[in-house]
């Protein structure tokens, strides 16, 4: 018997390569779908269970369509001012006013202080975040965290994909309200799903996520192990993305009691090499239908004062409303910031997000349908992005893996640094050129 749902999602979205890896397809497929992993990427397969994947499994998919004029309308009421952004009603710096949660988290540790405020003052009953080794030490899954202290298990950031949504398969039981900590593609997925009044997303009442440039396959902590000689992620006893101070460095604890580091730009030498295809896909770097998206605040005034700060973005009147009353309470330590102040933190990104994206989308034998694009791109802009296609081909090839992964390992990620310092510096002009004012058009339906 045809599987329509099934039958529309492979064709839609997975043979066309367009999976987020997400997870909601599965989180409400009433067990007929699954994830399986293979070289780090999570597919979802069609389990042996009978009976029909259900209609919710492709309709609160965010990959092949997800129209953001109209889940802006339906969760703000309205389109966003500047399309850099999404909807905004307030910026700022800040971080945890306590130094613990603030340590605890990737940049000011305001996530976390947001969940731990919610729940103290009875707003929510839980919050779905991401663990990682509460089952397997090296993977990460998500959890409702119903206490402070599991609230900061989940601190810091993952950057190996891990398709949080799955987590939908037991929210219809679970007692609300909750908050709900997503990714840009996963909160448009419970957005969608939102939309549809699907029971699984009826309890979360409050949606928060991190800004989101690029996220890597498991493969590339594979590889960081075995430029280590290590051959097997089972030595892992203990994986942290961001470890100590901030913006930190990854931190791999080993069963024989090795500690293996590496600073976090120079980590970042295995993005080319892993970077997920959905990075590369998705405009939406700030989180934009979020109640509040929180990133690091990446200018030499705060970097310079270190301790980790956030730039945050609130999107609604009650996000700004709890923002003030933590500040009220001395709970966040906030400076109001201009969002072209917040926006210039992240000018290379936004760039990669609200020009790079559509560029790539135009080469994509079937694109996704976000509903709004830019009016023009320059040849100038399109070059740049011919470069980094030359340059991420090369990276995605099994000879390159190889012999970053034989290349000394002190040498690599300075190196990697420098690398990105120079051809920054070499397209900053191009690809700040004119981002600011770029211009965008809502589209009709493909
Ligand atoms: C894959 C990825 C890419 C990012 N890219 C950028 C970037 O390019 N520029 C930038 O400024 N910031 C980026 N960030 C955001 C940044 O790393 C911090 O998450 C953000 O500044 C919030 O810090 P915090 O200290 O307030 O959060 P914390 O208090 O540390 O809380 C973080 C919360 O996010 C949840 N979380 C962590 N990882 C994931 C995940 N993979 N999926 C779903 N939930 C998760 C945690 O469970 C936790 O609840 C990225 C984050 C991720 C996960």
């Amino acid at each position: 018997m045809a599987d329509q749902w099934w039958d529309q999602l492979r064709r839609d979205v997975i043979d066309c390569n367009l999976c987020t890896q997400c997870g909601s397809c599965v989180g409400v497929s009433q067990q007929t779908l699954a994830f399986k992993e293979d070289h780090g990427i999570m597919l979802p397969i069609r389990t042996e269970k009978s009976g029909q994947v259900p209609e919710a499994s492709y309709r609160g998919c965010p990959a092949r369509v997800c129209r953001y004029p109209d889940l802006n309308r339906f969760v703000f009421g309205k389109l966003p001012r500047n399309w850099l952004s999404g909807v905004v009603e307030g910026s700022f710096v800040g971080h945890a006013a306590d130094e613990s949660v603030r340590r605890a988290g990737a940049s000011g540790g305001v996530i976390s202080a947001i969940l731990i405020h919610l729940l103290e003052t009875k707003q929510i009953v839980g919050a779905v975040c991401l663990q990682v080794g509460k089952t397997v030490p090296y993977r990460a899954e998500p959890v409702i965290a119903r206490t402070k202290e599991e609230i900061l298990r989940c601190a810091q950031s993952v950057y190996s994909v891990t398709p949080v949504n799955t987590i939908l398969e037991t929210l219809e039981k679970e007692e609300g309200p909750l908050a709900y900590v997503g990714l840009p593609d996963q909160v448009a997925s419970i957005r969608k799903l939102q939309q549809l009044k699907h029971p699984s997303v009826r309890n979360i009442a409050f949606i928060l996520g991190p800004y989101m440039g690029t996220q890597m396959t498991f493969d590339a902590i594979r590889s960081f192990l075995r430029s280590h000689g290590i051959l097997s992620e089972e030595e892992i006893t203990r994986l942290k993305y961001r470890a100590g101070e901030w913006p930190g460095h990854l931190e791999i604890t080993l069963k024989d009691g090795r500690v293996l580091t590496a600073e976090k730009f120079h980590y970042n030498y295995l993005i080319p090499f892993f970077m997920t295809t959905s990075s590369l896909q998705l405009p939406d770097f700030t989180n934009e239908l979020t109640d509040i998206s929180v990133g690091d605040a990446w200018s030499p005034k705060y970097e310079s004062r270190r301790g980790g700060y956030s730039v945050i973005l609130a999107r609604s009147a009650r996000a700004t409303q709890v923002l003030k009353d933590m500040r009220a309470q001395n709970l966040l330590t906030l400076e109001d910031v201009h969002l072209d102040e917040a926006l210039a933190m992240h000018g290379h990104m936004l760039d990669f997000k609200k020009r790079g994206s559509f560029i790539r989308m135009r080469w994509k034998p079937v694109a996704p349908d976000y509903g709004y694009r830019p009016t023009s791109i320059s040849p100038a802009r399109v070059f740049v992005e011919w470069c980094l296609r030359a340059f991420f081909a090369v990276g995605s090839l099994r000879i390159s893996r190889w012999t970053v992964e034989h290349l000394p390992m002190g040498l690599v990620g300075p190196a990697f640094n420098l690398l990105r310092k120079i051809w920054k510096g070499m397209t900053k002009t191009t690809k700040r050129k004119g981002l600011r004012e770029t211009e965008f058009e809502v589209c009709s339906p493909r």
